[in-house]
């Protein structure tokens, strides 16, 4: 028998519009790829976002149809995010900081119709303009007096100014698909995952809970975390949802620029990957600034390393609130909150705690695996393969034969992780990254925040060498601005933190080290240059 409740969909139109209506004065702040910051009202945002709607209509573009982006955070991203999902068309959001033979790859998979781009990537398009047969035309994310000369683009300003706000919004199934995100792993072409206005909704609202992200209206919360990249964390539906402020930061990312931001809007919660969060430390650790209001910093998308959690906390007095999720999780999936008990406890003790990924949110379920998919114990010890399930899990990729990350009912997260008897996760390592030397693993994660923990190191990576003896070893890679890291009191250091085993047989001071397109350590890169490194000194490394 079925409940007798109305069936009203949930559709991503219906957030915007909820803004407007109860908190029609909150605004979205938002600094100009040109120069300068643009103030929204979210009435004034969900107008914008109805006259784009309708213009997307006028040109014809039906449900379904495929919009891409390659913008940084703006307002007329965040517009383009509620118009093109909610005329029913599907958001199609571009890391621009891809391999152009991926991007390529992608428009040509997604079969995009409209590409929505920031000038500052135009030259990118223009170069792959001609490769790309399913797009029919260009719209600047511009004004007029930014339009690049001679050009055949549309300009949004333009465009849009010539519709009026009084769209009204279709409304349809909340299992239509609302936005497409790909997630470029280290081989093959990048996967597309399919998010569906029901998913997106649902995601939204165990984001802002009290036991996730904690949003309420006066919450004033800043996404580094690019809207290209997993839908900035959802935020911008979120914020919405909530009518919290939302502070924008178009394309400067740079420590000086962040700053100015965080303290000229009091941002209390800001969200990004730890590379954003090293750069912004080093500058205020340089200038010997300090932030003022930030209570809260959601790191996710690499582990967060110790330093940072400290260092926020000691001189900051920001809380690290470590999260774990991914492109197919939407991506929230576990994330460590200040528990009472833990705000109690000494600092290191809760440092060290601030280290695992934390606990499932409502929603999602949590299991680690043996090879033969056998269920392992949550003792907080045993390694096995994370997969998880929940309602804004992907259940398959888009226009994708390969269900092998989908076997019996999970999906395979390809993460190695423990799990304690409170359900807390930690993330052990990646599966490809994982060490395996003479049989046993190695946590290259732990091995780099304990060296990160070591005075002077800005960032370090450990990555598995292949050898002879032991199958592969580990090879520590460090950065070190001053240059004169005193290498045998860091082995001494690391050998207090780790077993002996696990000391790196080598440890290599880099000037930097290369980062993936959405921030994480491109740990194949590495593997790749250092391929050679252990196969001359067959006899070197402790024995596992
Ligand atoms: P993406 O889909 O690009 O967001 O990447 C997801 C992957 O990032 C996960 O499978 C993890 O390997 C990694 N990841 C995300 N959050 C964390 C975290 N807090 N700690 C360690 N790894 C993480």
């Amino acid at each position: 028998m079925h409940g007798l409740m109305m069936n009203r969909p949930l559709l991503i139109s219906d957030l915007i519009e909820h803004a407007a209506r109860l908190y029609p004065e909150n605004e979205v702040v938002s600094r100009h790829i040109e120069s300068g910051i643009v103030r929204h009202s979210y009435l004034q945002l969900a107008r914008r976002s109805r006259q784009l709607a309708q213009a997307l209509t006028d040109y014809g573009v039906i449900a379904g149809d495929r919009i891409a982006t390659l913008a940084w955070n703006t307002h007329r991203h965040m517009e383009a995010y509620y118009a093109i999902s909610g005329v029913g068309a599907i958001i199609h959001t571009i890391n621009p900081r891809l391999f152009p033979e991926q991007i390529r790859y992608m428009i040509n998979h997604a079969t995009d119709r409209l590409l929505l781009v920031d000038c500052s990537f135009l030259p990118l398009v223009l170069s792959l303009l001609p490769e790309l047969p399913s797009v029919e035309q260009i719209i600047v994310l511009t004004d007029a007096a930014h339009m690049p000369p001679d050009s055949n683009f549309l300009c949004y300003e333009t465009w849009i100014a010539a519709f009026h706000h009084q769209f009204h919004w279709p409304r349809f199934s909340d299992a239509e698909a609302s936005a497409l995100c790909y997630t470029s792993g280290t081989t093959g072409n990048p996967k597309g995952v399919l998010y569906s206005h029901y998913s997106v909704l649902l995601h939204a609202m165990a984001a802002c809970r009290t036991d996730a992200l904690g949003i309420t209206p006066h919450t004033c919360l800043l996404p580094v975390v690019p809207m290209f990249h997993v839908c900035a964390w959802g935020t911008p539906y979120a914020a919405a949802m909530m009518g919290a402020r939302l502070v924008l930061p178009g394309a400067a990312l740079d420590g000086a620029s962040l700053y100015e931001l965080i303290v000229a809007e009091q941002v209390d919660l800001l969200l990004g990957v730890p590379t954003i969060w090293l750069t912004l430390l080093n500058y205020l650790r340089e200038h010997q600034l300090q932030l003022k209001n930030v209570s809260r910093v959601v790191v996710g998308g690499s582990a967060a390393p110790l330093s940072m959690i400290r260092e926020f906390a000691e001189v900051h007095q920001s809380y690290v609130i470590h999260a774990w999720g991914m492109t197919e999780l939407s991506p929230l999936g576990t994330i460590n909150l200040p528990t009472p008990a833990l705000q109690s406890m000494a600092p290191a003790l809760r440092y060290q705690h601030q280290l695992k990924q934390g606990r499932p949110v409502f929603g999602i379920e949590l299991q680690i695996f043996d090879e033969h998919l056998r269920p392992l114990p949550h003792d907080g010890k045993t390694f096995g393969v994370l997969h998880v399930r929940g309602p804004w899990v992907a259940q398959r990729y888009f226009r994708h034969e390969d269900l092998s990350a989908f076997a019996n009912g999970w999906f395979n997260t390809g993460d190695i992780a423990t799990i304690d008897a409170d359900e807390t996760m930690q993330i052990v390592d990646r599966d490809k990254d994982v060490i395996k030397s003479g049989g046993e693993w190695i946590s290259s994660i732990e091995l780099e925040n304990a060296a990160m923990s070591f005075p002077g190191i800005l960032e370090a990576c450990v990555v598995g060498i292949p050898h002879p003896r032991w199958a592969e070893r580990p090879l520590m890679l460090i950065v070190s601005p001053t240059g004169n890291t005193d290498l045998s009191a860091l082995r001494d250091h690391l050998a207090e933190r780790v077993a002996r085993w696990w000391l790196p047989d080598s440890i290599v001071t880099v000037p930097e080290l290369p980062h993936s397109a959405t921030g994480k350590l491109s740990k194949v890169t590495l593997r790749n240059q250092y391929r050679q490194f252990y196969s001359q000194s067959p006899d070197t490394g402790a024995a596992p």
